[in-house]
């Protein structure tokens, strides 16, 4: 649809090996290297890309033609993969800082599925799944083209932290601007030179600040097209949530490309049986959307099990009402009733302990880990058990109002209040 179009070679699947022989004749006649990226000389220079209208009804495919995906200023030749470097701006020292662009472009036509990570640098789970999948995947099987960014914020994660520098948070500046702050322009660059690129976008995260959440999607479930991507994770957790202004998933739909953020466990950490899900979940999203083939002629895909995705469409925040050392008894994932005790607040000094009970009944998203806390801290995102087949429009809307929380004489520790989505 909207890229190589700069492209010479329009052909079709059947034709792809006749493709690669006739490019690799082209290359040597020009004098160029291709499929490990070096800049071709033959090939036009790209040209801006148009942007899709917002609210494009679905993804739609050109499953006609098949050739070099031009980015960065390079060429890919299809059925093969390279690295690019994508330039973030200057260090300290005045010198370019690279981050690597992984592409695994496939022999065969199909979607461009960006995969995206470290816009928050601190949050790495997203890094390896990124590489995990852009290694595995088999460049002469796929058909359409997978982009892997594993860090976008570099500065971030050189340093550990979700921030750039100057303490800004990169995941509020999308789409940026080419003349505003070092976070605007970041976002600028990434934007114009990767994410238009893009089919559909899946932007990885964890919990913030020693939270941990849930492997779950989260996506604007009232946008047709980002809907229907997000039914092609399988049996993951679906949270709808639409995002704000700024964020890189909230951008890329703005401009036609549906995009959602993937949140799976806690930041600073590598989490193995996190990073295996949410692989797992991509390789359900590539299948979905037809890039991936049969292992083998006579093979069917491996049995996926059910295909529901676990929708939630509401979910709400229950905060400390004391300040101590949290405790907890539930786990991520748990299904929490009414009333239920999620864990404990231990006054150090005192010795007193504070009840931390749920006023609500769902499924536990995200929690805080143990550790010291202060009243106000959000402790536990629980998904609420609602009416699951209601639309996004018939949900409750989010309101700072905290519930009443009646004169228990037991203390009840918690008052519900939404957070802003940490992705
Ligand atoms: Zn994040």
């Amino acid at each position: 649809m909207r890229r190589l179009r700069t492209c010479r070679f329009t052909l079709t699947a059947g034709r792809v090996g006749r493709l690669r022989i006739a490019l690799a004749v082209l290359a040597g006649l020009a004098g160029c290297v291709t499929p490990g990226g070096v800049r071709p000389q033959d090939f036009p220079a790209p040209v801006p890309v148009p942007i899709s209208p917002p609210d494009t009804p679905a993804l739609v495919i050109d499953r006609t033609r098949v050739g070099p995906l031009a980015l960065l200023d390079q060429h890919v030749l299809p059925g093969s993969r390279a690295r690019l470097l994508w330039r973030t701006g200057q260090n300290y020292f005045g010198a370019d800082l690279e981050s690597p662009v992984l592409i695994v472009h496939g022999a065969r036509p199909g979607p461009v599925l960006c995969l995206v990570a470290g816009v928050h640098g601190d949050e790495i789970n997203g890094v390896e799944t990124v590489r995990r999948v852009l290694s595995e995947a088999r460049p002469e099987a796929l058909a359409g083209t997978l982009i892997g960014v594993p860090v976008v914020n570099l500065f971030g994660y050189q340093r550990g932290s979700r921030y750039l520098p100057d303490r800004r948070d990169l995941n509020r500046f999308f789409p940026g601007s080419r003349s505003g702050s070092i976070a605007s322009r970041i976002a600028h660059s990434f934007f114009n030179a990767v994410v238009r690129q893009c089919d559909a976008l899946v932007d990885f995260h964890t919990g913030s600040f020693d939270r941990a959440n849930l492997p779950q999607v989260r996506a604007d479930l009232s946008r047709a097209a980002v809907r229907e991507l997000a039914r092609g994770f399988g049996p993951t957790v679906v949270l709808h949530s639409p995002g704000s202004r700024g964020m890189l998933r909230n951008s890329a739909v703005e401009v036609g490309i549906p995009a959602v953020t993937f949140e799976a466990g806690a930041p600073t950490r590598l989490q193995e049986d996190e990073i295996g899900t949410v692989a797992a979940a991509i390789e359900r999203l590539m299948a979905h959307l037809g890039m991936t083939a049969p292992i083998s002629p006579g093979l069917t895909r491996p049995d996926w099990g059910s295909d529901q995705p676990a929708l939630f469409y509401a979910s709400r925040w229950l905060r400390a009402e004391h300040g101590g050392l949290l405790i907890s008894e539930v786990a991520l994932g748990e299904q929490v009733e009414v009333g239920q005790r999620l864990g404990r607040i231990i006054d150090p000094l005192s010795d007193r302990i504070h009840e931390v009970r749920s006023n609500l009944a769902g499924r536990m998203l995200g929690m805080a880990e143990n550790q010291q806390v202060l009243p106000g801290f959000a402790l536990y995102h629980i998904g609420l058990d609602s009416d699951l087949r209601s639309s996004p429009d018939e949900s409750e809307p989010e309101t700072d109002a905290p519930e009443e929380n009646g004169s228990d004489a037991r203390e009840r520790e918690v008052s519900i209040d939404p957070e802003p989505e940490d992705g």
